[in-house]
């Protein structure tokens, strides 16, 4: 890849493909398996800095720019889609509005912590009957003499199992607009369900949650009331930007691993990769995946020079995403029987990829934002 970067970036990017390369990859066929949160991984991704990458020195984290957290999320995700998820969660979503809105209390007991990965954050937003369209959300932080009491019932959640504290989009009952509380798992009244089984992304552990009658004090609402979604659109192109990334490292791992299959299987008496049908796969891939990387970190480097970025950031995910699920069906069909077989990470791969169509926004939502964006 040519695109230019510093010095800073480059160590960045060659700190997590050392730690993805010695430590995650050859653990994330037993993730998968096992369906488990990748506890130690996770913890490990903390000592690194990952969570507090993109939070100022002055609240604990490195300050770096997003090309750099970009880079970090391609390697980790190239190492094991599932950790990749949990850990990006952790850094953006599980933990924006506590640095953003938190005060003391939460600032230090909670916030502090999960920048160092010993505390564990994850978002409530999607419902049962509201996922794209969040202002069906029915979640409901009734106003009380002290504070909220919470009722509602989440689901989808990321990491829920295995949480401490969720940030809970919810609407209030004098205001239209939807809101943002911080809720720590331990009060009385919260509830998570079972994990949903899933497709891929196994070891990012995934559940339902309930609040029923959770009373919350006043400084747990994060921002103003009626101001959630607002906020929220603060984070939204970093969001898209980080599952774009999340996109380009299983989908590099997909293409790495196919190519050097198609170097030694031999069939008809030479290597498979020197027939044209297999080497047409290969340069379609390849220029999928070069022409995704570029794009991804030009959305990247736009939002770090504060340039406007949404229309951008909405290319990124789409492009990386349909890329990436095309690149890793591309790659499979390389591996032709190997490739369906459990004992080759490339199945692996196939599924996880999807999961990079639905986190940040669908491939559907994106193009009707798009077509916005382009004034339609
Ligand atoms: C692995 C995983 C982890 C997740 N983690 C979290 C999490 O941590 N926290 C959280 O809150 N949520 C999480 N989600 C939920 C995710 O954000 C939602 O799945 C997503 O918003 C889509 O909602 P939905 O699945 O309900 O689909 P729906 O919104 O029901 O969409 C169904 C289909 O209809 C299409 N569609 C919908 N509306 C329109 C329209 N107006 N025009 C055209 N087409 C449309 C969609 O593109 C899609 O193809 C997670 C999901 C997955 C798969």
């Amino acid at each position: 890849m040519s695109v230019d970067l510093t010095e800073i970036q480059k160590s960045i990017q060659q700190t997590f493909r050392d730690f993805s390369d010695k430590k995650v990859r050859p653990l994330a066929g037993k993730i998968d398996e096992e369906r488990k949160f990748p506890s130690e991984l996770f913890k490990q991704a903390g000592e690194l800095g990952f969570f507090g990458m993109r939070y100022p020195e002055s609240a604990g984290g490195s300050g770096l720019d997003i090309v750099s957290y970009s880079l970090a999320v391609i390697e980790l995700a190239r190492g094991s889609l599932s950790l990749a998820a949990v850990c990006s969660m952790q850094s953006l979503m599980g933990t924006y509005f506590l640095y953003r809105f938190g005060d003391k209390e939460i600032r230090e007991k909670y916030f502090s912590e999960a920048l160092k990965g010993k505390k564990i954050g994850a978002i409530c937003m999607t419902e049962p009957n509201a996922g794209s369209d969040l202002m069906a959300i029915k979640a409901m932080a009734k106003v009380s003499a002290d504070g909220f009491i919470l009722n509602g019932q989440k689901t989808w959640v990321t990491s829920a199992p295995v949480a401490d504290f969720f940030t809970v989009l919810a609407r209030t009952d004098n205001h239209d607009q939807l809101s943002i509380f911080f809720v720590p798992k331990n009060l009385r009244g919260v509830m998570v369900g079972k994990s949903i089984e899933k497709m891929g992304v196994r070891g990012s552990v995934t559940s339902e949650v309930g609040f029923v009658d959770v009373h919350l004090p006043k400084n747990y609402l994060l921002g103003e009331i009626g101001e959630g979604t607002k906020c929220l659109r603060e984070i939204l192109a970093e969001i898209r930007i980080m599952t774009a990334a999340l996109a380009i490292g299983v989908a590099t791992s997909a293409y790495e691993e196919a190519k050097e299959y198609a170097k030694t299987r031999v069939q008809f008496g030479k290597p498979i990769g020197k027939f044209q049908a297999i080497q047409m796969k290969f340069a379609d891939m390849a220029v999928q995946l070069e022409t995704a990387k570029h794009y991804v970190l030009f959305a990247a480097a736009l939002s770090d020079k504060n340039l406007p970025r949404q229309k951008e950031a909405m290319i990124a995910k789409l492009y990386a995403s349909e890329c990436a699920v095309n690149i890793c069906d591309e790659a499979s069909r390389a591996l032709a029987s190997y490739g369906y077989a459990v004992e080759y990470n490339i199945e692996r791969y196939l599924r996880d990829s999807r999961f990079t169509l639905i986190g940040g926004g669908t491939s559907e939502i994106l193009k009707i934002n798009i077509a916005k964006e382009l004034g339609l």
